[in-house]
C-alpha cells in the first residue's frame, strides 16, 4: 500500500512540528504557509514547502491539495482564515480534513462546516499538565470522548505486590485494566493474578469522575 500524503496548511509551531514529524517519518508532506519566511524555515525538511493563501480556492486547486489523504489545517488566530480554508477544501473535495481550533466556538463551526477532526492542541495539552499535577503518577491522559479517558499510571507503591484481583479497580472504581506496561513489553491481557511490580505502569479505561478518584486515591 502507498504510504499516505499529507498537505499542512499554515506553519506556525503546531503546523510545522506535525509537518517535520511527519517527514522524519519518512512521509510526503506539501507545507503551505502564506508567509514565505515560515516556508523556507520547514523548506529542508518537508518533501515540498509553498507559500500561498489558503483562503485563495484557485491557489489551493492549482496546488493540487484536494489529491492528499489528509489535509491538515493549523490556522489559529485568523479564525476567519481557518473556517474559509476548511470551506473551501471540503468543497474541493479532500477526503480527511483536521483542523485546529483556538476556542470551542470556533470548534463548534469547524464541526458544522464538515471538518472531520476537530483538534485543540492547547486545551489538551493544559488539561495534561493540570492531570499530572494533580497526581504525578498519571503519565498520559487520553481523552476518549467528554466523559471517557485513557490514563497510564505508574504504579503507586501500596500497589507494588498485588494482583488486579486484590487491587479490584473495577469494583472500586468501575474502570478497567487493559494492559500492564513493564519496560519495552505491554501485556495486553493482563490476568487477574498477575503480581503488580514496581516498574510497572497500568494502562486504565474508565469514565473521568471514577478515573479521578482512582488517581486521587493512588495520588
Ligand atoms: P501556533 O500556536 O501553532 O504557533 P497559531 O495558532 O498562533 O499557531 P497562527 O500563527 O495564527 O496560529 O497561524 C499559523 C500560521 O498560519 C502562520 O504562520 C500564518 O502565516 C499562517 N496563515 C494564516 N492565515 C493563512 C492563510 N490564509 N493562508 C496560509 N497561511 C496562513
Amino acid at each position: 500500500m502507498p504510504k499516505k500524503q499529507f498537505a499542512i496548511i499554515g506553519l506556525g509551531r503546531f503546523g510545522s512540528s506535525v509537518a517535520t514529524f511527519l517527514s522524519q517519518m519518512g512521509y510526503e508532506v506539501l507545507a503551505i504557509d502564506e508567509d514565505e519566511e515560515r516556508v523556507q524555515d520547514v523548506a529542508n525538511t518537508v518533501t515540498h514547502a509553498v507559500s500561498a493563501d489558503s483562503t485563495d480556492e484557485e491557489a489551493m486547486r492549482a496546488l493540487g491539495v484536494r489529491n492528499f489523504d489528509v489535509v491538515v489545517v493549523a490556522i489559529g488566530q485568523d479564525i476567519q482564515a481557518s473556517i474559509l480554508t476548511t470551506l473551501i477544501l471540503k468543497d474541493l473535495g479532500v477526503p480527511k480534513l483536521i483542523v485546529k481550533a483556538q476556542n470551542e466556538l470556533h470548534g463548534k463551526v469547524l464541526n458544522k462546516i464538515g471538518a472531520d477532526k476537530v483538534v485543540f492542541p492547547e486545551r489538551d495539552m493544559g488539561l495534561r499538565v493540570a492531570h499530572h499535577l494533580i497526581s504525578p503518577n498519571i503519565l498520559e491522559h487520553i481523552e476518549l470522548s467528554t466523559d471517557y479517558s485513557i490514563v497510564e499510571l505508574r504504579v503507586p507503591a501500596s500497589m507494588i505486590g498485588k494482583n488486579l484481583k486484590q487491587l479490584d479497580v473495577r469494583a472500586k472504581y468501575g474502570c478497567n485494566v487493559l494492559a500492564i506496561k513493564r519496560g519495552n513489553d505491554m501485556n495486553v491481557a493482563p490476568s487477574a493474578d498477575q503480581a503488580i511490580t514496581e516498574e510497572d505502569i497500568l494502562v486504565i479505561v474508565g469514565r473521568n469522575e471514577q478515573l479521578t478518584k482512582l488517581e486521587q486515591a493512588y495520588a
